[in-house]
């Protein structure tokens, strides 16, 4: 196989939809084929069923609207549900979960150079020396992942590196931001519809830009 393809890690929120969009429309990238994956995390966030929404309508916003651009849509499940008993604070990092993931689609997909994940201007000005702590960590779970493997590991690309999370805001097709989930804490209705707290760190820092666009 000689084709080149990236994966892009794709949550539903609005730093990945920002990295999906330029995937999808930037021609830089239309050279490589490329596969979205997402991964429903059921933990005690409570999140899983607000992303899968997001992601679904996201998905096929792009399908849809892009048919000169096709990728393949995947899947996985990482349910830690079953911690309960151990009444503890802790589970895996979602950074964590989505290395060891990302690191194992590309083990089985030689063709897979590339892994774009969204990390932003935001996350780098604001996250601090834990941020980049934790980003660490995960790139060395992504490493573990190749220490039986005998080709060079994937490079990680940051296609919205540059840009805020309100530029990226911005950038994204009303659809697309009609769709994106940013809250930490979903609430849910009784018709099961999720509903972004209002008091989360993201949604604080998202209603600033929401109300002054
Ligand atoms: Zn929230």
């Amino acid at each position: 196989m000689n084709k080149h393809t990236i994966l892009c890690m794709f949550s539903g929120g609005i730093d990945s939809s920002g990295v999906l969009h330029s995937l999808v429309t930037d021609p830089a990238f239309r050279d490589r084929e490329l596969i979205v994956h997402h991964i429903i995390l059921q933990n005690r966030e409570n999140r899983a069923k607000a992303e899968m929404d997001s992601v679904t309508a996201i998905i096929k916003h792009y399908q849809e609207q892009h048919p000169e651009r096709p990728f393949t849509y995947t899947q996985s499940v990482f349910n830690t549900m079953g911690f309960a008993p151990l009444q503890a604070n802790r589970f895996p990092f979602d950074m964590d979960v989505c290395a060891f993931t990302a690191a194992n689609i590309a083990v089985a997909r030689k063709d897979v150079r590339q892994i774009a994940m969204g990390r932003t201007k935001t996350d780098v000005d604001s996250g601090g020396q834990n941020f980049q702590k934790r980003m660490e960590r995960a790139q060395n779970v992504f490493r573990a992942v190749y220490s039986l493997e005998t080709e060079t590991v994937p490079d990680y690309i940051f296609p919205v590196i540059n840009m805020t999370k309100q530029a990226i805001w911005e950038m994204l097709p009303e659809p697309v931001q009609n769709a994106s989930w940013y809250c930490r804490q979903p609430q849910y209705s009784e018709d099961g519809l999720a509903h972004p707290c209002k008091q989360c760190i993201t949604c604080k820092e998202v209603q600033e830009f929401i109300e002054h666009a």
